[in-house]
């Protein structure tokens, strides 16, 4: 899986899986444009890739805000020239029972993932059209079939798989592939807000998660970032429109 030298931009790398994908593309030899919310989330992810030998930048952006998502693409040419990977995977919950739901927690989810995807898409193919090469991953879920309690995240999901699939059939004559990973419980806080919100000891939730799949345990984030690796590597080129789903089961 070849990702040398290539320039990846991964969204939500401050902490959990989008920590560990832009760390693993560091060890294989990518240039890493570490996002998260502020510059200060992404201190620990870069300052990690670079005591290891890696390269990489922070710059603080809210993937929702066109302005912020353009001044992103900005430093990550500024630093290194070209951007040839896209890691859609910043993310929220809001979970609640649709009767319960409000407003703004269906905004806000359905902005971060939904919206958030679409710009940094729309951001990088300026850069990827050009160079005839790229390659956008984003994140789907199994919440994407449906999910109680969360009738924002199951929606904006979905949309992404929609998403996914339009944007390869559009920019697949540039180079460009497009392919979405869905993954299953993983373990990061994302979880553990889950489990608090269920009133549910971490281990306990973990514990019936585990037993739902076929391998009888859950994912870690480096689970999910290999299948991240697959998709952005120069070899992937004939693979696009795809949803993995990254569930320890079918
Ligand atoms: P996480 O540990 O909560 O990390 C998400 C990261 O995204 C955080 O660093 C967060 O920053 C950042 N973020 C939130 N809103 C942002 C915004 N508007 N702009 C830029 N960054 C923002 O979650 P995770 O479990 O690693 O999830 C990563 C992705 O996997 C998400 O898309 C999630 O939906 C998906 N996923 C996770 C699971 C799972 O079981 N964990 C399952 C299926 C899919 P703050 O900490 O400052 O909020």
């Amino acid at each position: 899986m070849t990702v040398l030298n290539r320039v990846a931009v991964v969204t939500g790398a401050g902490k959990g899986i989008g920590a560990e994908t832009a760390k693993q593309f560091a060890q294989n030899g990518a240039k890493v444009v570490v996002c998260d919310l502020t510059r200060e989330f992404t201190e620990q992810t870069v300052r990690e890739i670079r005591e290891a030998g890696g390269e990489a930048i922070g710059v603080g952006a809210d993937v929702q805000k066109g302005d912020q998502v353009e001044a992103l693409f900005a430093a990550a040419i500024e630093e290194f020239g070209r951007v040839d990977i896209l890691v859609n995977n910043a993310g929220i919950i809001r979970d609640n029972l649709v009767y319960k739901m409000t407003e703004e927690d269906f905004d806000a989810v359905l902005g971060v993932h939904l919206k958030g995807t679409f710009l940094c898409s729309q951001a990088a193919q300026k850069w990827m059209v050009p160079q005839k090469y790229g390659r956008i991953i984003n994140f789907s879920s199994t919440s994407a079939l449906g999910n109680r309690g969360q009738v924002n995240y199951a929606a904006a999901k979905a949309g992404i798989q929609g998403m996914t699939k339009t944007l390869a059939i559009e920019l697949g004559r540039y180079g460009i592939t497009c392919n979405a990973v869905a993954p299953g419980f993983i373990e990061t806080d994302m979880t553990k807000a889950t489990a608090a919100r269920m009133g549910l000891a971490y281990e306990e939730l973990k514990a019936a998660a585990a037993k739902e799949t076929a391998v009888l345990r859950v994912g870690v984030p480096a689970d999910v970032a290999n299948a991240v690796l697959f998709f952005a590597a120069d070899e992937s080129s004939f693979i696009t429109g795809q949803v993995l789903y990254v569930r320890g089961g079918v």
